[in-house]
């Protein structure tokens, strides 16, 4: 399978770019130039085959250009052997809702379940590559605990990831930084979580830089991520064994695991509507309900990986609602870019037949902690209560919701709502207990630059 980015189609990709590169030279993402479009047919002949099988079904419709379907399938079986969970994902009920629990893996986030493929897709490119490769990523929490997680003791690749110091809660933070492999290396960045997103930017746009580190990303934009993370609809839509379509709702930040849905949904899934949830960073739910793409001041909430105001994913979206035109693309990127785009009509009800959105602000969510608790016995993370809330206030009351975090990672949402927090899985108890280590580097790129360059 070939791709293209989506702003400027003309020139075609191959996998092993889009993996490796995560975001083309021109700024816009990869997308493939083609989809697989499954048959009821061919869907029903995937209905029974378990998380791993499945993973290698949907993921070799996009690599097989890159890796075999045997070297794959061996791959997924060992990312997912890191998981408290047989199946990987778990589906529960709470209520009439469904939970579709993706929070079993290392980093108690659903960020582990393309990360810990995207570790070992790394290894398996450097076992045919003699290169070394530094990956450098910017978190608000869980992405950066994946990541590590995924990549330590790998050889030939490294490691940095920055955080706000201070800024991430304290779970988050010693997940990261009591890991003691010598190829990981964590940086406390005085700022907040933009600043290090920006840094990271910038270290990519130095291209002498980010080409003499071998510099490679593992944030949302890759594509990879996208398509590990579609497989999990399909999954859940075998599993509750349904013959009709079935709604999902997705607590959203950076539209990644929405998109996804959307994927899957593009390939030949029965998926009703896919519900954007968003805190009250919710330029999402603004943008679908009216078309107001315009962002604003980020604000903190009690769910952080969601505290963001350009969703990068969304740029894909943009690039299909528009037939694939990588102009008007660019054209409204330059407007985003300006803070002043706003949907238009035509655009707008293409959107609107696959999403609705909503958004939950922080009473509602402890509302909703509280409530859960009250009625189902359930401690909800608060990223997953949004997820809930939005599909209740939507009156959506049978679909799916995805639950992206383990409730005690988020101790102080849980025990403001209800007095009550969630232990760590016994596995991960040790971390309490553990020297940190992290530098501490001032808000400044070149200042970060020179960190990694004394490292390698
Ligand atoms: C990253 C994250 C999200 C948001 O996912 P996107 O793909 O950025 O939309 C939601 N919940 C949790 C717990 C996360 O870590």
């Amino acid at each position: 399978m070939r791709y293209v980015s989506t702003r400027d189609n003309s020139k075609e990709y191959s996998f092993e770019d889009v993996f490796i590169k995560g975001l083309a030279d021109d700024g816009g993402l990869y997308v493939p130039t083609s989809l697989k479009k499954f048959s009821t047919e061919e869907l029903y002949e995937h209905k029974s085959l378990n998380y791993n099988d499945l993973s290698t079904e949907i993921i070799n419709q996009f690599s097989s250009d890159f890796i075999s379907k045997d070297d794959l399938s061996s791959l997924i079986k060992k990312s997912y052997s890191t998981f408290r969970e047989k199946d990987v994902v778990k589906i529960s009920n709470i209520g009439d809702l469904k939970l579709l629990e993706l929070f079993h893996g290392p980093t108690l986030a659903f960020k582990d379940v393309a990360m810990q493929f995207i570790g070992n897709l790394y290894e398996y490119y450097l076992s045919k590559n003699d290169n070394k490769i530094n990956v450098v990523v910017a978190t608000s929490g869980d992405t950066g605990a994946a990541a590590i997680d995924a990549i330590k003791n790998k050889s030939n690749l490294n490691i940095f990831v920055l955080h706000p110091n201070n800024r991430i809660s304290p779970v988050q933070r010693k997940l990261m930084t009591t890991v003691e492999d010598k190829n990981v290396f964590n940086i406390a960045i005085d700022g907040n979580f933009d600043d290090c997103q920006n840094i990271v930017k910038q270290m990519f746009s130095d291209l002498e830089f980010s080409k003499s580190i071998n510099m490679s990303g593992v944030n949302s934009i890759n594509w990879v991520r996208i398509i590990a993370q579609a497989v999990y609809y399909f999954y859940t839509y075998f599993k509750l064994n349904v013959d009709k379509t079935i709604s999902f709702s997705v607590p959203t930040g950076n539209f990644g695991d929405v998109f996804a849905g959307y994927l899957a949904k593009q390939m030949g899934l029965p998926v009703d509507k896919l519900i954007v949830a968003t805190n009250e960073n919710d330029i999402l739910h603004r943008a679908i309900l009216n078309g107001d793409y315009v962002s604003k001041k980020v604000k903190e909430t009690l769910s952080p990986s969601m505290d963001i105001q350009l969703a990068s994913n969304f740029e894909r979206l943009i690039y299909y609602v528009n037939s694939c035109n990588s102009e008007i693309t660019s054209e409204i990127m330059k407007k985003i870019k300006q803070n002043e785009y706003q949907i238009d009509k035509s655009n707008l009800d293409i959107i609107q037949k696959d999403f609705v959105s909503e958004s939950c602000d922080e009473n509602e969510t402890l509302e909703i902690i509280k409530e859960n608790y009250e009625k189902n016995n359930i401690i909800l993370d608060p990223h997953t209560a949004v997820g809930v809330g939005a599909a209740k206030k939507l009156d959506f009351n049978d679909c799916v919701v995805l639950s992206t975090a383990h409730p005690c990672k988020f101790p102080a949402a849980t025990d403001n709502a209800i007095n009550k927090h969630e232990e760590l899985p016994k596995e991960l108890q040790y971390i309490h207990g553990k020297k940190e280590n992290f530098q501490l580097l001032e808000n400044d790129t070149e200042a970060v630059k020179n960190f990694v360059k004394s490292k390698l």
